[in-house]
């Protein structure tokens, strides 16, 4: 059996590696759970793109239509003004002709002509009137038909090319004039091919005509004046065919399509003179509401397009007095451009204002979230004082638990301290009781002594022998000195302990236990063998620290007594701090059964009357209360071997170090 045995509560501390935490990868929270499946969250900003083109696109259209439908109703609105313009001077120019066909029928030589249509006179003279009458009026040709249509006298009857003795009579102004009316009509010569336009009136009676007159006005000049401007002026028709043109190209080519009626007629009054009349490739793009409804302006605007040009605003006005009708054709160019500026500008102004709208938004967004990240921060923080209001409510109420408990325990451990102190007295004073026969054989001994020693004395004082009652006085009070050593020695062990000391010599307390154990020793005479430094002191009260080696020397004495060649040996040295005594004898040793319980209260092997088991439980509780601790084993060669450790006092002379030997 081996092993240092430790007092009870000495209990060794498990401990107990704390298993690593089982590494819990921080799997991300799955945040902003409900979001945009994955395919939608892609094609968002896609899908935002072309929101913005489209509404981009929309905001140009929108600008764009809008400019363009202004701009064309200003132009339209400058163009009726030059349309006005143009018709006034058409109407003025053709108006200043109107009077010659009249003219003629007031003409006596005129009339006298058409009395005798055969005589030649008359006929020269017509003709030379009619020259003269052309030259002045500064029209194209002047003359006149019978009823039947033939041309009787002519201004340019001297010309190779004179319509005179001409049939006319196919001529839709001849049929006019013989009708009783104003003709007016415009038309392709027949002879040179030159266009112009024949005004007729009726000679003679105007129910009764028994002629006609013509003037043929060239209307070039007109012509001349509209050229050079950034537009288009025509003159159509009845037959909507272009009789006048600022671009001469566009000249005796129909307006609009021509049916095979019309055409066929006009083959036949040869108004055209056989020209191929084709058809302008004018197609319209749409009309135009210019908002002039003007009683003037018969037609509405139109935009049409020449080929593949670029769209031109059409305007129409009729020509007062005739079936004709003036159509002004001007460049949308300028529009256009101003209508694309607009569009640009509505389009980046919109695209702008949704960029801004979308900031905002986002802007909007941000402020929200961190509105709620605060409030959530705010809930957080007021729940958290909640807990840590409820905790340190918690807290004072255990606080005040522990405090009673605190309370509860010092005053158990003072009873408990008290109890220590009577039981370790009740150790004592056992102690005492044990030493008790001892003592009082040690003290009946020079009882006896004095009885003898006093007896005699008087005999020698009797004799006169003074020296023997000095020598005999002298042993007796030796005798009562070492009475009194003894009593006092026994009454300094059984006081309570509490003067308040804390260090204790070791090698005195030794002393002093052997002494008290004298009687007992003499008894037994071990022998005894000593080895503790006089210097070293301990941190222990004196009185206590005796009553523990009188406990552990009178055990020693009971193990060794009455074994051959009994031997106590006493070993004392410091390490770490500490003073370790060794109290070895040649006894029995301990038994397995006190091995395993020697430091249960009253456990004992001996006697009635001679052991309470008490001793070992109240060593090892003194030990430890000093912070020291007390140890049993059997010691290899035979015999127990207890050992005692206490720390060593700040005022030892002796070092850390060994002090055996
Ligand atoms: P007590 O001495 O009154 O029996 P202790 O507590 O001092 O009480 O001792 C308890 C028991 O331990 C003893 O009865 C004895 O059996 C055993 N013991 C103590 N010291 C020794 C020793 N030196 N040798 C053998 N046995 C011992």
């Amino acid at each position: 059996m081996t092993g240092p045995l430790h007092p009870p509560g000495d209990t060794p501390r498990a401990t107990a590696a704390s298993p690593a935490a089982p590494a819990t990868s921080a799997a991300p929270a799955a945040a902003n759970g409900a979001r945009l499946p994955h395919g939608l969250r892609g094609a968002a900003p896609l899908l935002a793109l072309l929101a913005l083109a489209v509404l981009v696109g929309l905001a140009g259209a929108l600008g764009y239509r809008y400019t363009y439908d202004t701009a064309l109703a200003r132009q339209a609105e400058r163009g009726q003004v030059q349309l006005r313009l143009y018709t006034q001077a058409l109407e003025s120019e053709l108006a200043h002709y109107d009077y010659v066909p009249g003219l003629l029928s007031l003409d006596e030589r005129i009339a006298a002509l058409m009395l005798r249509p055969d005589d030649a006179t008359r006929t020269a003279r017509a003709n030379e009137y009619l020259s003269a009458l052309n030259t002045r009026a500064g029209t194209r040709v002047i003359y006149v038909l019978d009823a039947h249509g033939k041309v009787l006298a002519t201004s340019n009857w001297q010309r190779p090319d004179s319509y005179l003795g001409e049939d006319l009579s196919f001529r839709p102004y001849f049929r006019s004039a013989m009708e009783g009316q104003l003709g007016r009509f415009y038309g392709v010569g027949t002879t040179r091919s030159e266009s112009g336009y024949y005004l007729s009136a009726p000679l003679g009676e105007r129910d009764n005509p028994v002629g006609v007159a013509v003037v043929k006005i060239g209307l070039e000049p007109l012509e001349n004046r509209w050229q050079g401007a950034d537009s288009q002026m025509l003159l159509t028709d009845e037959n909507g065919v272009v009789i006048l043109a600022s671009d001469p190209s566009w000249k005796l080519a129909a307006l609009r399509p021509l049916s095979a009626e019309a055409r066929e007629r006009l083959a036949r009054s040869l108004q055209y003179n056989r020209a191929p009349l084709p058809q302008l490739p004018l197609t319209l793009v749409r009309k135009v509401n210019n908002g002039n409804g003007s009683a003037g302006n018969t037609s509405s605007d139109e935009l049409v397009r020449l080929r593949r040009g670029p769209p031109m605003l059409a305007q129409h006005a009729a020509l007062p007095g005739t079936d004709w009708q003036l159509t002004l054709l001007t460049n949308t160019s300028q529009a256009r451009v101003a209508a694309l500026n607009t569009a640009a500008l509505a389009g980046v102004l919109t695209a702008f204002v949704l960029l801004l709208g979308a900031a905002w938004n986002v802007r909007r967004r941000i402020i929200n979230e961190r509105l709620a990240a605060r409030a959530a921060l705010e809930a957080a923080n007021s729940e958290l004082e909640r807990k840590v209001a409820e905790r340190t409510a918690d807290l004072s109420t255990s606080n005040q638990r522990l405090q009673a408990e605190v309370t509860e325990r010092i005053r158990a451990e003072t009873v408990l301290r008290q109890a220590q102190d009577g039981l370790l007295q009740a150790g004592k004073l056992a102690a005492v009781g044990q030493m008790s026969t001892g003592i009082a054989h040690e003290l009946n001994q020079p009882l006896a002594a004095l009885r003898t020693i006093s007896g005699n004395t008087g005999k020698f004082l009797e004799r006169g022998d003074y020296a023997t009652v000095r020598a005999n006085l002298d042993t007796i009070i030796g005798l009562v000195e070492r009475m009194g050593r003894i009593t006092g020695a026994l009454k300094s062990f059984a006081r309570k302990p509490g003067n308040g000391r804390r260090q204790a010599k070791l090698a005195e307390a030794v002393d002093n236990a052997l002494f008290l154990l004298q009687t007992r020793v003499d008894a037994v005479q071990p022998a005894l063998q000593r080895d503790v430094d006089p210097a070293l002191a301990v941190v222990c009260d004196p009185n206590r620290l005796e009553q523990v080696l009188v406990n552990l020397l009178g055990n020693a004495l009971d193990a060794v007594a009455g074994k051959p060649g009994p031997r106590i040996a006493l070993h004392a040295h410091v390490a770490g701090g500490m003073v370790h005594l060794t109290v070895r004898d040649n006894g029995a040793g301990l038994s397995e059964e006190a091995f395993a319980r020697l430091f249960e209260p009253f456990f004992t092997t001996k006697p009635a009357g001679q052991g309470l088991g008490l001793g070992l439980t109240l060593s090892a509780g003194i030990l430890n209360e000093n912070g020291g601790s007390l140890s049993a084993t059997n010691h290899p060669d035979g015999g127990a071997c207890f050992t005692l450790v206490l720390p060593l006092a700040p005022e030892s002379h002796s070092q850390d170090a060994d002090h055996a030997g």
